[in-house]
């Protein structure tokens, strides 16, 4: 191979970050154009190539996408994760339409813990404080603007009142969040171990699958409110992860009308409290894999739309 070929192997494979953050390495996504802010979380023994590199301006076309599900009971035939599943789905889905845009996307590892109290009376669910989940995603936003990227995307599947209400909150909290006390030299001079502080300025998009305008391009079930673990969850799963289903058990249950939305406005604040007896309604044994294909591109349309409302295509001048 002549010097040539190895300079176009160097340039193929910088194009080639992969699409999972926790995938890359940090020179990768140097050469993505994050940089940390000088003063901030290096160290002052770090050499000084390797520092260069890291503290390049910020600025870049860099969407941060993260899933957003949680670790919740889902009938006798779908895993705990199957929200985590589904966010991830619809955000990887959402990829080539980001990247029309001249968005460089790239998909967090994705969270889920959060509040889940309506099945915290099933074995397998973990639920934690609201407040948990919102210190954490404004935490990590707050990190993600700190190395300038360009927005958080917020893909969630969790529709708990407890969680959506804990995302808002998170939310909020990144966009207040003042700039810390700064250095001589006006660089930022953050907690020992806290994120760089900054000005909230970074968006944190989060289309909110239960608001109407987003819900209206999604299925009857899941407009229903009849949708924890029935047919459109089920569909999904049966899309993105088959291997997770529980098939014979899923093709022999019952359908169970009963309306989480509805029972949520009645006071409910648990499964049980809502006929969600088995930690499903809705149809599970009507499930398809091409549903749950459909809603998954339904989903990442719903991504890609939330993004450009919020931010018109990506700039140009940034990486
Ligand atoms: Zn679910």
């Amino acid at each position: 191979m002549d010097d040539q070929d190895a300079a176009t192997v160097t340039e193929s494979e910088r194009r080639e970050t992969p699409p999972e953050w926790g995938d890359a390495t940090w020179t990768d996504l140097a050469d993505a154009g994050l940089g940390v802010v000088p003063g901030g979380s290096r160290g002052a023994d770090s050499n000084r190539a390797a520092d260069e590199r890291a503290t390049r301006p910020l600025g870049s076309r860099v969407l941060a996408l993260l899933p957003v599900g949680a670790v919740e009971a889902h009938g006798p035939h779908l895993p705990l994760v199957t929200d985590v599943v589904i966010a991830r789905a619809a955000a990887a889905a959402a990829l080539p339409g980001l990247r029309s845009l001249g968005f460089h996307p790239l998909l967090l590892p994705p969270l889920a813990y959060t509040a889940a109290p309506f099945a915290a009376g099933f074995p397998g669910t973990i639920s934690v404080r609201p407040a948990t989940f919102t210190a954490l995603l404004a935490d990590v936003a707050a990190s993600l603007e700190g190395q300038g990227v360009a927005a958080l995307v917020v893909v969630n599947a969790h529709l708990d009142p407890a969680h959506l209400a804990a995302i808002g909150d998170g939310v909020r909290a990144h966009a207040t969040r003042v700039a810390g006390p700064a250095h001589a030299d006006g660089s930022p001079k953050p907690a020992p171990g806290a994120p760089p502080a900054g000005d909230g300025a970074m968006p944190v998009v989060h289309p909110d699958i239960t608001e109407r305008r987003w819900a209206s391009r999604l299925t009857d079930e899941f407009r229903s409110g009849a949708c924890h673990a029935g047919r459109y969850e089920t569909s999904v799963v049966m899309a993105a992860a088959p291997e997770l289903v529980r098939d014979a058990a899923r093709q022999g249950l019952a359908a169970n009308p009963a309306s989480l939305s509805r029972a949520i406005r009645d006071g409910a604040a648990t499964f049980e409290d809502a006929g969600v007896s088995d930690a499903y309604c809705g149809d599970p044994a009507a499930a398809t894999r091409e549903e749950g294909e459909n809603t998954v591109a339904a989903l990442a349309a719903i991504v890609v739309d939330a993004v450009v409302e919020r931010l018109g295509a990506a700039r140009e001048g940034t990486r």
